[in-house]
């Protein structure tokens, strides 16, 4: 099959080493023309082109370039192809983008890799990166079901677990874990870098290891992503941060009032339900 690839960065670099890896004909289009030989000499891509036109024989084409570049970049795209070409984008916020893209395109359908680093670029690109991986996608009942079988089948054949939902129902599941973890670690790295004291400060830092470095990870990663998870997804991740704060404002409540058997249920609450989401 013939696949296109819009934005050879992490999430389409990755995607182009799998695909050709099964066989697939990759046609790459990026906005810059040293990405685009990179990624030709990398082997993510049979060919790469700046010129939207080389995507013009694509039968699926994968948008992968930054969030708020999805909608536009589709409405260039289209005039290229024919309207058979089933179009998918990996962006991280689905609603804005599916209501965007569903009424100028039949053949689209919106999804989201649950698979990433917090590194970019081509060079960043990894082989198998969304092997056991959630892969969400959200077809609407408009959807023609040809176009979700095919992009279920590159999908499946990349090891990725396939989910069904809503953009919306995506876009709050995320806000919880996904993107509202991004400001909760980025607030923990910023109140530590508050300590007043230069000596102490040195000393925690000398001090993190791995607690640390789990809790910070995502908070120290690209932050054009995490303003574009705050942009596009802004009404789920506000009602997120506010639960958050609550949250917050009722464990400081328990250990000035030193109610060490609440703090010992929340505790106990959490640690039990924490492998219902990660094992
Ligand atoms: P990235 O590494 O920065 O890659 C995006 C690529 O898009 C850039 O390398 C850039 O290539 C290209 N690009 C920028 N503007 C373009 C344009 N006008 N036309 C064509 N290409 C353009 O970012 P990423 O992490 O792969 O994220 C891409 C998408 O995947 C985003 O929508 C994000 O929400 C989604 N996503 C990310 C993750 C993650 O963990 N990172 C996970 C799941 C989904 P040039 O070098 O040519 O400028």
């Amino acid at each position: 099959m013939k696949i296109g690839i819009l934005g050879l960065g992490l999430i389409g670099g990755s995607l182009g080493y799998d695909l050709r890896s099964q066989g697939h004909h990759v046609l790459g289009v990026s906005r810059k023309e040293s990405t685009c030989q990179t990624a030709v000499a990398l082997g993510s891509v049979d060919v790469a082109s700046v010129n939207m036109n080389l995507l013009a024989t694509a039968e699926v084409i994968f948008v992968c370039t930054p969030i708020g570049l999805i909608v536009p970049q589709v409405e260039h795209l289209i005039k290229h192809l024919k309207s058979s070409t089933v179009i998918t984008d990996v962006g991280s916020v689905k609603a804005p983008i599916v209501t965007a893209i569903s009424p100028i395109w039949a053949n689209f359908i919106g999804g989201h890799p649950m698979a990433g680093t917090t590194d970019s670029g081509i060079e960043a690109a990894q082989k198998k990166l969304f092997v056991n991986r959630p892969y969400v996608l959200t077809p609407t009942s408009q959807t023609p079901p040809d176009a979700v079988a095919q992009v279920e089948e590159i999908v499946r054949s990349l090891g990725a677990n396939i989910y069904h939902c809503q953009p919306e129902q995506h876009d709050r599941a995320v806000s919880w874990i996904s993107h509202l973890p991004v400001m909760i670690s980025s607030s923990l790295i910023a109140s530590c870098m508050s300590e007043t004291d230069p000596e102490v400060l040195q000393l925690a830092q000398n001090l993190a290891s791995s607690g640390f470095r789990d809790t910070s990870r995502v908070g120290g990663g690209n932050p054009e992503l995490g303003v574009m998870m705050a942009q596009y997804n802004r009404q789920a991740l506000l009602i997120s941060l506010q639960k958050y704060r609550q949250n917050l404002d009722e464990l400081i409540n328990l250990i000035e009032q030193e109610n060490w058997t609440a703090l010992t249920t929340r505790l106990e609450s959490t640690s039990q339900a924490r492998p219902n989401f990660v094992d």
